[in-house]
């Protein structure tokens, strides 16, 4: 079945790969973006291009006001049943000189951004009493990962709070799950990982790829997924 999707984060190189994912299978798509916006617009044209319906739609996910005013304008066209709360940044730093607003910042767009966004689709995806929501979370929340306390912090919490909100809203039709990536190829990761690095770290010697990333989303997000909820699901190429 049509639903209509909201993908935060569908600028950057998972978010765009899972948006293009979910139009592809039917969904009509929210490509989000904060400041890119127009390489979402280009997602929004590739979708349109092969067939898909999207559209663009862009806020600081970490402003609380512009996100709910931009949230209650696509509500006005109904509720959203399907939400990947994918906005993300990491700034890492080993802890002793991790300022204040490295911490804050990363924490701020993980876990605040998912307050923002989440918070306001709930009542409306409740009445539907049909929903899917992923957090895409990280392999550093569930192994640690020295340079990264506070994106290790903001992806716990996240993990913490799919659990906890799966079980408020089971049996109204929706499931919450988190979908935690190792090493996937985007611009974030590139910057970090070299391929002596990934040869090292995984055991199949390759970064992923986001289209990976987004199969799985788009099994999370299926009307089949229906009885899987309230899971931290790793997509790593067997780190952990
Ligand atoms: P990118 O840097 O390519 O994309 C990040 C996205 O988040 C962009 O679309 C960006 O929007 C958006 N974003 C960042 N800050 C804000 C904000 N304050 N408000 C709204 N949107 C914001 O990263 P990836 O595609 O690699 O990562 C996507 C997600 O996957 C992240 O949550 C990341 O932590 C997670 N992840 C990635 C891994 C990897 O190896 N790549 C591994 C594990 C997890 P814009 O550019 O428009 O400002």
């Amino acid at each position: 079945m049509r639903r209509r999707a909201l993908i935060t984060g569908g600028s950057g190189g998972i978010g765009a790969a899972i948006c293009k994912r979910l139009a592809r299978d039917g969904h009509i798509v929210y490509v989000h973006a904060n400041r890119s916006i127009e390489a979402a617009a280009d997602v929004v044209a590739e979708i349109t291009a092969a067939g898909g319906e999207a559209q663009t739609v862009s806020f600081d996910v970490t402003n609380a006001e512009a996100t709910r005013a931009a949230l209650e304008a696509i509500l006005n066209d109904g509720a959203i049943q399907i939400l990947v709360n994918n906005a993300g940044i990491h700034d890492d730093a080993v802890f002793p000189g991790m300022s204040a607003d490295q911490w804050h910042t990363v924490i701020n767009t993980s876990v605040d951004g998912f307050f923002n966004v989440t918070q306001p689709l709930m009542m409306p995806m409740i009445r539907t009493r049909w929903g899917r929501i992923v957090n895409i979370s990280s392999v550093s929340a569930i192994t640690g990962n020295r340079g990264q306390v506070n994106y290790a912090a903001a992806k716990g919490a996240l993990n913490a709070a799919t659990k906890s909100l799966a079980l408020e809203v089971a049996s109204r039709g929706i499931t919450v799950n988190a979908v935690a990536p190792g090493i996937i190829t985007t611009p974030m990761s590139q910057a970090t990982f070299d391929a002596e690095t990934i040869a090292r770290m995984v055991p199949m010697k390759r970064a992923g790829v986001p289209a990976e990333v987004a199969g799985l989303v788009a099994y999370l997000t299926s009307e089949e997924a229906a009885y899987v909820s309230a899971q931290i699901i790793s997509i790593n190429g067997g780190m952990i």
